[in-house]
């Protein structure tokens, strides 16, 4: 496939996500992110090969939101090691909010899985034992190519004056014996890592490293555990798109992971990164322009992980 078309491509996918994002409502639990324009929409492809094809709004920075927790658990897994960080959480779909605490209460011990917020809870206390964050802002920059990220620091106040239900998930984890280190700085770690600010290339940047297993694009260093970044990806197929993910894997079949920030984080193994930004979200908090580009890259591209 040759530049043009993948420009033409590019183009035809975001004129289809306009289509849908009236649908949709910018996330407003907290001011700062109601601010953002729902109509604006990005994407962006960083080959293996070094190419890389934009349209859109690609540069625009927003907060990394739920995308952080792919950052955390492979810093986790990294550090901690694959036993203990899944000695307090599984690796299930859960099917609720991903904010839902009820599951975790009535019937299940332990967090369903390290993406949604009680499981990225759990993994931020493991992190908050070996790492600052400094260091994580350093993992995120290193991770998605980026030496732009830095934190929001308007968002991140927002986020920690409105935290009730986070914080709730946590002293119930703490209850349960599943966070065993200081709730309140393990809240703080989880905080401001949803506070990163990114855009669309550098969500593409993170793509792309894990779609090259772990390895940078260019000079093929290591810079993350090819089995951690096995684990990621394997999670963010199955549990990456909040209470969407099944529909989503049947309909696209790219392990993607969203944020309420609007970016979505698309890896075509051994082949691309795909950022994506577009803040209109659908009920579930899943960027509905976002998904609609990465359906039609899907199937122009012919990139379902079950592709014919
Ligand atoms: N800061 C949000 C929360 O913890 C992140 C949610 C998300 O992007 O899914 O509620």
């Amino acid at each position: 496939m040759g530049d043009q078309d993948i420009k033409k491509i590019l183009e035809k996918a975001v004129s289809i996500g306009s289509e849908h994002v009236e649908q949709g409502n910018c996330a407003s639990y907290i001011p700062e992110l109601s601010k953002a324009d729902k109509h604006n929409l990005g994407v962006c492809i960083l080959t293996t090969g070094l190419d890389k094809y934009t349209m859109g709004h690609t540069r625009e920075r927003f907060t990394i939101q739920s995308i952080s927790k792919v950052i955390s658990l492979a810093v986790a897994l990294q550090h901690c090691g694959f036993d203990k960080v899944f000695s307090k959480m599984n690796m299930e779909p859960s099917g609720d909010a991903f904010n839902s605490l009820v599951k975790l209460d009535l019937t299940s011990d332990k967090p369903f899985n390290p993406m949604i917020n009680a499981g990225a809870i759990t993994t931020a206390g493991y992190l908050v034992q070996e790492v600052s964050f400094d260091d994580m802002v350093a993992y995120a920059r290193k991770l998605c190519l980026d030496d732009g990220i830095v934190m929001d620091e308007k968002v991140y106040e927002s986020e920690k004056n409105n935290c009730s239900r986070n914080r709730a998930i946590a002293y119930l984890l703490q209850s349960k014996g599943i966070l065993e280190s200081n709730v309140e700085e393990s809240l703080d770690m989880y905080i401001r890592m949803c506070s990163l600010s990114v855009n669309a290339e550098s969500l593409a940047g993170l793509g792309l490293v894990l779609a090259n297993g772990g390895r940078h694009p260019e000079s093929g260093s290591r810079l993350m555990d090819a089995h951690a970044v096995r684990v990621v990806k394997t999670i963010m197929m199955t549990c990456g798109m909040y209470d969407g993910s099944g529909e989503f894997a049947v309909r696209v079949g790219i392990p993607s992971k969203s944020g309420v920030g609007g970016g979505i984080l698309a890896v075509v193994e051994k082949s691309m990164g795909i950022g994506i930004y577009g803040p209109s979200l659908d009920e579930k908090g899943n960027s509905i322009g976002g998904q609609r580009m990465l359906e039609y890259l899907s199937e122009t591209m012919g990139l379902h992980m079950f592709a014919e």
